[in-house]
């Protein structure tokens, strides 16, 4: 598009140690945009989602908010400036309420935004109902949608979603999934990390595809053909 984009991630690296885990990544999300991260296992998705939100510490590169650096700061920094992250595997607070856990997010929150709860109960009907409810009470479904919810409470402009569809069941990812078009309607960007690769390409407008810590192909899903994707996400021997 012709604007600045709301986050950019700049020739990014990121180690554990010796290991090295992303190598020169970078990716464009513009303002209300949603973007895809596809790749296999252990192809650098979460690393990349991480360093993003300041959980784990960037190498080179720059990660750049509106056009400020924001790869020095460390991740409750990161969310003030309206960069929130739904972890992979939901992290709950087990023995806290629906509601409770979402009013954990209120915590970093920005006071002008559209969410509060009411407004995540319209997204997710089914937590209203289930508010009173301790998180170990619920399903998987309705446990991410907690998490997504959550991190939606800091009115955020950039939403990171780290495989929210793991292991639900396909009646509760399109649920799920139907949620997107309506939090970038309010304004939040969203970053995806999607091990589907058609659910991927149908819900995001760029794809990027991953594969030992580099991006080996991005592009506009009606660009991007199966063959093409399917040798970035697996290699070409
Ligand atoms: P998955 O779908 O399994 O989450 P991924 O694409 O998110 O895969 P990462 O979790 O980012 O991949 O892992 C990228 C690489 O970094 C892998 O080789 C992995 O083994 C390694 N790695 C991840 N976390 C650590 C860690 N805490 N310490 C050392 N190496 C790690």
């Amino acid at each position: 598009s012709e604007g600045e984009p709301l986050l950019a991630v700049e020739a990014l690296t990121a180690h554990y140690g010796d290991f090295q885990a992303l190598f020169g990544v970078d990716l464009h999300l513009d303002p209300g945009g949603c973007v895809a991260i596809i790749g296999a296992n252990g192809a650098g998705k979460t690393t990349l989602m991480r360093t993003i939100a300041g959980i784990l510490r960037a190498g080179a590169g720059r990660v750049l908010l509106d056009g400020a650096e924001i790869q020095r700061l460390a991740a409750p920094e990161v969310l003030r400036h309206g960069v929130a992250m739904v972890p992979e595997g939901r992290k709950l607070f087990p023995s806290l309420s629906v509601e409770e856990n979402l009013l954990i997010g209120a915590h970093e929150r920005k006071g002008d935004g559209r969410w509060n709860l009411e407004t995540i109960y319209d997204l997710f009907p089914i937590l209203r109902e289930r508010r009173r409810n301790p998180g170990t009470a619920l399903s998987g479904g309705q446990q991410q949608m907690v998490a997504i919810g959550r991190a939606l409470m800091s009115n955020p402009r950039v939403l990171l979603c780290d495989e929210i569809s793991l292991g639900l069941a396909p009646v509760v990812i399109r649920d799920i999934y139907a949620a997107v078009p309506r939090i970038r309607e309010s304004g939040t960007a969203i970053v995806v990390v999607e091990q589907d690769i058609g659910q991927a390409l149908k819900i995001a407008d760029y794809v990027y595809c991953m594969m030992e810590g580099r991006v080996t192909l991005s592009g506009r899903p009606s660009d991007l053909s199966r063959e093409a994707i399917h040798d970035a996400y697996f290699g070409v021997s």
